[in-house]
């Protein structure tokens, strides 16, 4: 089950079994064209299924949006090594929860997606690596794990082909840094969960220095539908390069908060007022998030804009994970500037200087001036720190908490002065020790 009545304006492809009775077994799963995509692909050459993948436009929903059939391509095929399918159920980005909804209602769609993968460059073992505070979701992928060896789909030959695809969940231990693909594989080794220098990228050395497909659970669940439909039609669906649709997962000020599938492209401000029911209590919309804490915020003025990849980078923000968080006119942005940063000094994996120093300066000059210590400087001060960080951190989670802390402070600057002006402390100290 979902958690928020479906909108009519929907075009449920991916969770179109959600609302399904026992929408999480196997014989709903076959009752609802389950395993269809994976017959077909078995009767595809590996370069076909890739041919589809690209023709279909799908980018990653993980965050990057990186495009999936150029992804699965950069994978050596042949090289006599053994090779890996792994998903990335780590997610940890605040304001996402879809591919928890995924799991829960339709672990076998997933499945399917990873057999596929595993058929294309014929891997024999692949991973769902699921963060570790999702244990109704592990306990629900493993019983659709063992369904699946039950009735031929998993395990040795696998459907009569010859082919072994053995398949295991790993949970990790809830550190959001395991969302970067490279961390992830690290702590599915057993090592520290840090990332990797890269190049080399997963695709060529990734789970045990081996080739590797490495995708996010929405994009992993969305491969049967496109090989069931053609990648054509199903890129047909959203807009040039932003093919298909995706799990818009909406929260803050509406009056509807809920996950909904909609096409790429569909118009923000037609979600918040038309799927999502307006704002709550009449009031006037101030801002949004498009993509995930990490995304740059976006101005009430700036919300005219369809929610594809490009359209929301063209506004200079991202659509990241799908998470979109509504604020309304009474928000506090100095407090979400704070509470933002608080998340990434807290996940900080601390390996380099940059944003284990820079997120944690951020937090403390932050916390000072929202608890009314601000200084005159202070202002520039976070911004420096925010921008000093972009681009020179070994990861993205760097760069995750300085863009929306810089574009906090760049748009609502009159916000911060205000504060800077209740403040007892408004002028600065001569000998001043930040
Ligand atoms: Fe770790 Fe942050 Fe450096 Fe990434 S950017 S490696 S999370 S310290």
């Amino acid at each position: 089950m979902r958690y928020n009545v479906p909108s009519p304006l929907e075009t449920r492809i991916i969770s179109q079994r959600f609302d399904l009775p026992n929408s999480a077994s196997i014989d709903t799963y076959l009752a609802n064209d389950g395993y269809v995509a994976l017959r077909k692909a078995i009767g595809m050459a590996p370069e076909a299924i890739i041919d589809e993948l690209r023709a279909s436009s799908l980018r990653g929903r993980g965050g990057a949006g990186f495009p999936t059939g150029m992804k699965w391509s950069f994978v050596p095929r042949n090289t006599g090594r053994p090779s890996y399918i792994i998903c990335n159920s780590d997610e940890s980005e605040p304001c996402t929860c879809k591919d928890r909804l995924l799991m829960e209602n339709d672990p076998q769609q997933l499945i399917e997606g990873m057999l596929i993968a595993g058929w294309t460059i014929q891997s024999s073992k692949g991973y769902i690596f699921i963060r570790g505070e999702y244990r109704y979701q592990i306990e629900i992928m493993e019983r659709a794990i063992a369904e699946a060896y039950e009735r031929g789909y998993l395990g040795k030959n696998v459907l009569g082909t010859g082919w072994d695809f053995d398949l295991y969940t790993h949970s990790g231990a809830g550190a959001y840094e395991c969302g970067e693909e490279t961390a992830l594989l690290e702590s599915l080794e057993g090592k520290r969960g840090v990332p990797r220098l890269k190049p080399p990228f997963p695709a060529v050395a990734g789970a045990f220095q081996s080739p590797t497909i490495l995708n996010n659970t929405e994009t992993l669940s969305t491969v049967p539908v496109i090989i069931r439909m053609g990648g054509a039609d199903y890129a047909a669906l959203g807009t040039p390069k932003n093919g298909g649709t995706r799990l818009m997962c909406v929260s803050g000020h509406v009056n509807k908060p809920g996950v909904y599938e909609l096409p790429l492209g569909f118009p923000l401000m037609r979600l918040i007022n038309d799927v999502c029911g307006g704002m709550r209590n009449r009031k006037k919309l101030k801002a949004v998030i498009p993509g995930g804490s990490s995304a740059p915020v976006l101005k009430a003025e700036e919300c005219d804009i369809p929610l594809d990849f490009d359209s929301i980078a063209k506004a200079k923000s991202m659509a990241g994970s799908g998470g979109i968080l509504v604020l309304d006119e009474d928000t506090d942005m100095v407090a979400v500037a704070l509470r933002t940063i608080k998340f990434y000094a807290h996940e900080s994996c601390g390996w380099c200087i940059p944003c284990r120093e820079g997120t944690t300066w951020l937090k403390k000059v932050l916390t000072r001036f929202h608890d009314g210590g601000g200084r005159s400087s202070d202002i520039d001060l976070i911004a420096e720190l925010a921008n000093n960080m972009l681009g020179r951190t070994f990861c993205a989670l760097g760069d995750a908490a300085a863009m929306p802390t810089a574009a906090f402070v760049a748009k609502f600057r009159d916000e911060f002065e205000a504060y800077l002006k209740r403040s007892s402390a408004a002028v600065e100290p001569e000998l001043a020790v930040v």
